[in-house]
């Protein structure tokens, strides 16, 4: 009938054991599914079942459950107390239960558990009879009363715990095993008054409500602080839920002959193949995690009960190869009975993925495909930066922004000019600023370190830092940096003078006063290729490194370049596996006092004659330059990008310079050139620089400026082509708006190398082509496409112009708001904002490749070195990323990832 919708079939909101399976993780949890692999393999799963995620989603959301929900656990109940021959809290015989949180991904500890649920005053003296254990009865009474009275009643557990002392005090004991059967029943009165007390209600008696309010309060803890902070961390999506366990009791705290256990089937910290876990005999799970008693090592479970061990040994064998990977287990014996409560495929350290990985691969249980997809350029990262050893007594004294990770130990000074004299006499020093300029950059490449107050992951100290691997912590707010008096206060009031030794941790952002141990990367050493790669060091990670590597080189599509801008980087670029250079940022060449004086000239000549000869005074520079880097490069591309920055961050700082001046007046000594050079910062200052004459922008309004580059860099292609090299360089204009910017530039640069070439003789194919960086080149890149050879994403001046977010001011401002209200989870100068400035890179590729079928597209921001990223760009069919060298091998890990992902979802 019209109107008439047909109606759904009815939702199922809770799953048996055997009924799910381990790829429901989405539905059931990583637990929940987990149990019901293992059930269906036969393996002892003490009998329950599941209630989903989306159960969970529906209360979150409306604030009860769905209305089918108690219809369905009140079948599952019926069931597993058919099948286990007893009620749930039936007085004489209780079926006890626990419930237990399970979301998709671990979150270990960050959520709700009750335990023994089903126990009241009728139903405990029937566990006593059961078990024969009366003590036993009233300590799990008195266990669930406490946690059911925390966890979904919400009582301070201090107060549960201060009684709890109180009782052993008076039994003059400090373990709790010492409380008799009488001790422990007077408890449970003391655990149910305080739970009147501070809840105005009685604990409940009847089973089923406790399981109801259990299972609430799990669905709940989904939102609780700890999990919230966790997700985030984590970058978990808040929008999973999570799933609820409710499976049947099992008892380790029995007796000697009960306890219970974790392990795991390879050591999750090295990767070595064996067994390790510890064991708690006569305990129950959290007993373990609460360290309130010294475990033994798993081995020793072989003496205690064999049967039991040898069982759990052929457990773990069928899980590591029916999981195909590593997995950890809990465990519990209830006298001698051996009972699976969890398991999943296991975390492990960055070392222990890939040793694990290729090792899988020798056993022949995963190909190199699947092992190339379990490890991380995360990992690989983690792998290539010397790290601290701290000891327990090491504790930072600041908590600042991880810009680029190291570990980095120096002695602290607080100016370039320092940091350059210390060093060259053999000093390891760290540059402490309150925020980085292009004056620091000396300085920034003598130290060991980059330490700065202010600032975030795209600060000046960020990007320049990362770019050369060089530690930098930034935006460290709550030191105060005094660079007049050299000195910085921690929050606690230490002064720390230059010349103080101090450590800095740019994977974690950490400062340390004083000097913590460092170790030395073996796989850094592989890639300078000062280490071999049959190396065996490290328990083979070395040789495992390199055959991930290898492998994810033969199976990447995304070429990747480097973003160098001198012969040395490029070198290491090379070293690392660089395939070209993707960005030679001009600027960086025209640093050092002789150089900016040069530039100084071209800025301050009011004539053609006077640009002219600061001009001409340059190339030769600038021609020097591109000698070194085709040379490094030779045979490979090198993207020259023709000069970005806005003028006035070549000229003295106005501040400065007018203190200066006015000085100087008031001597009356007025000095002429600093007087012009004050007029040009003035004409030159903008108030919003990012936007003003900067890019091709510069390259329309200085004559001559950006032919002169050209020439520089046909000039040394042309030697070098003569000389019998093969020289690759590209030309980039950036910050190109519309079509006709580049229009114009490209006249001129074809003419310069026009010109270039019958001067030389040589035949110059030297390609042309633009960054797109600005919306507007973005949405009309068909257009621009007519007058590119190439793009280059620069998603840095893309992500800033289209969020409207200045780079380097709002990481250290309002981000960490932005992160804590969930508006984004990462930020997007780090990894490339998908739907946005992702949208705007895909389309503007898509319309490029239609005008013009052959244009080679790539990426130069910072994201060309970012995980998430690289996969992006890989499924918008770039044809390279470039990013900082020490990024390389991180991207052709991913980029060989992100190719067999997609080989994998085509197939599916
Ligand atoms: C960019 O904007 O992404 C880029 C690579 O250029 P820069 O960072 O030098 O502005
Ligand atoms: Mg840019």
């Amino acid at each position: 009938m019209r109107g008439e919708r047909p109606v759904a079939a009815k939702q199922k909101f809770v799953y048996s054991f055997t009924e799910g399976n381990k790829d429901l993780k989405d539905l059931l949890g990583g637990k929940g599914a987990n149990l019901a692999e293992m059930t269906n393999l036969g393996l002892p799963v003490p009998p329950g079942f599941t209630i989903t995620t989306d159960a969970c989603k529906v209360f979150l959301q409306t604030g009860t459950e769905p209305g089918s929900l108690n219809e369905e656990i009140t079948g599952h109940l019926v069931a597993l107390e058919a099948q286990m021959g007893k009620r749930l809290g039936q007085a004489d015989n209780p079926l006890l239960v626990s419930v237990r949180s399970g979301a998709k991904f671990s979150m270990p500890g960050m959520m709700d558990t009750v335990l023994n649920i089903g126990l009241s005053d009728a139903s405990v003296t029937g566990l006593a009879a059961q078990s024969g254990n009366e003590r036993f009865a009233w300590d799990s009474y008195r266990r669930l009363v406490q946690m059911f009275g925390k966890t979904v009643l919400g009582v301070d557990g201090e107060l549960f715990e201060e009684a709890l002392d109180e009782a052993k005090h008076a039994k003059g004991t400090a373990d709790d095993l010492d409380l008799t059967a009488a001790d422990l029943e007077a408890l449970v009165a003391t655990f149910k008054a305080i739970v009147l007390r501070e809840t105005g209600r009685d604990f409940p008696q009847d089973p089923r409500e406790q399981l109801d309010l259990a299972i609430h309060a799990v669905f709940h803890s989904w939102n609780g602080d700890r999990a919230r902070l966790y997700r985030r961390q984590e970058r978990i999506p808040n929008d999973l839920g999570t799933a609820v366990n409710v499976c049947t009791m099992v008892f380790g705290n029995l007796g000697e002959d009960s306890g219970t256990g974790v392990a795991f089937t390879r050591d999750p910290s090295t990767g070595a193949q064996g067994v390790y876990g510890d064991y708690l005999q006569n305990a129950q799970g959290e007993d373990v995690v609460a360290g309130i008693r010294n475990t033994l090592q798993l081995a020793d479970l072989e003496q205690l009960d064999k049967k039991s061990y040898d069982e759990l040994m052929t457990i773990m064998q069928t899980l590591e190869n029916h999981y195909r990977d590593l997995c950890d287990i809990e465990f519990t014996i209830e006298r001698g009975k051996l009972w699976m409560l969890q398991t999943r495929v296991g975390k492990r350290t960055a070392a222990a993925a890939f040793r694990i990985a290729v090792q899988l691969v020798d056993q022949g249980l995963i190909d190199l495909d699947e092992a190339l997809h379990r490890v991380t350029g995360g990992q690989l990262a983690q792998l290539m930066f010397p790290r601290f050893a701290p000891t327990a007594e090491t504790k930072p004294v600041a908590y600042g922004i991880a810009a680029s990770p190291g570990a980095a130990v120096g002695k602290v000074v607080f100016d370039s000019y320092t940091a350059v004299k210390w060093s060259r006499s053999g000093e390891q020093v760290i540059l402490v600023r309150r925020e980085t300029n292009p004056d620091d950059l000396e300085g920034m490449i003598a130290a060991e370190g980059i330490l700065t107050s202010r600032g975030g992951k795209t600060s000046h100290a960020a990007v320049v830092a990362r770019g050369m691997g060089k530690t930098c912590v930034c935006g460290a707010e709550e030191l105060e940096v005094d660079t007049k008096n050299r000195k910085f206060t921690t929050a606690d009031g230490q002064v720390v003078h230059e010349g103080d030794v101090v450590s800095i941790d740019g994977a974690n952002g950490r400062v340390y006063l004083g000097e913590v141990p460092v170790l030395p990367s073996p796989v850094v050493e592989y890639f300078e290729g000062t280490l071999h790669a049959g190396a065996d060091v490290q328990g083979g990670l070395v040789q495992a490194v390199h055959r991930l590597m290898s492998h994810a080189d033969g199976r990447r599509r995304l070429a990747v370049r480097a973003n160098a801008d001198n012969a040395e980087d490029a070198n290491r670029a090379r070293r690392y596996g660089a395939q070209g250079i993707g960005l030679c940022r001009t600027e960086h060449m025209f640093l050092g006092e002789e150089r900016r004086k040069e530039v100084e000239h071209l800025i301050l000549a009011d004539n053609d004659k006077d640009r002219e000869t600061a001009l001409s005074s340059l190339l030769p520079l600038q021609k020097g330059d591109f000698l070194e880097l085709f040379q490094s490069m030779d045979g490979l591309p090198v993207t020259v990008r023709l000069l970005d920055p806005p003028l006035h961050e070549f000229l003295p700082d106005i501040t400065e310079l007018s203190v200066r001046v006015a000085l100087a007046e008031a001597r009356k000594d007025p000095n002429e050139n600093d007087l012009r050079l004050l007029q040009a910062v003035h004409r030159l200052h903008e108030a919003n620089p990012m936007l003003g004459l900067r890019g091709v922008r510069l390259g329309l309004v200085i004559p001559g400026l950006f032919g002169m580059q050209v020439r520089a860099i046909a000039e040394a292609a042309a030697e070098r082509k003569l000389a019998g090299a093969d020289p690759r360089p590209e030309v980039m204009i950036p910050l190109v708006g519309t079509v006709q910017e580049l229009e114009l530039v490209r006249d001129e640069c074809e003419r310069v190398l026009a010109e270039v070439a019958a001067s030389t003789g040589v035949n110059l194919d030297i390609k042309l082509g633009t960054m797109i960086e600005l919306p507007r080149a973005a949405v009309t890149a068909g257009q621009i496409a007519e007058a590119a050879d190439f793009f280059s994403f620069g998603t840095n001046d893309l992500t800033q112009t289209v969020w409207g977010f200045s780079r380097d001011d709002v990481e250290a401002s309002f981000f960490t708001a932005y992160l804590e209200k969930g508006i984004f989870g990462v930020s997007p100068f780090e990894t490339i904002d998908r739907d946005g400035v992702g949208a705007l890179v895909k389309n503007a590729a898509q319309a490029g490749r239609a005008t013009r079928p052959d244009l080679k597209l790539g990426v130069c921001g910072e994201h060309g070195g970012d995980p998430d990223s690289v996969h992006f760009f890989h499924e918008v069919g770039l044809d390279y990323v470039s990013c900082s060298p020490f990024r390389i091998p991180v991207a052709r890990l991913e980029a060989g990832r992100a190719a067999i992902e997609t080989a994998g979802s085509d197939s599916r």
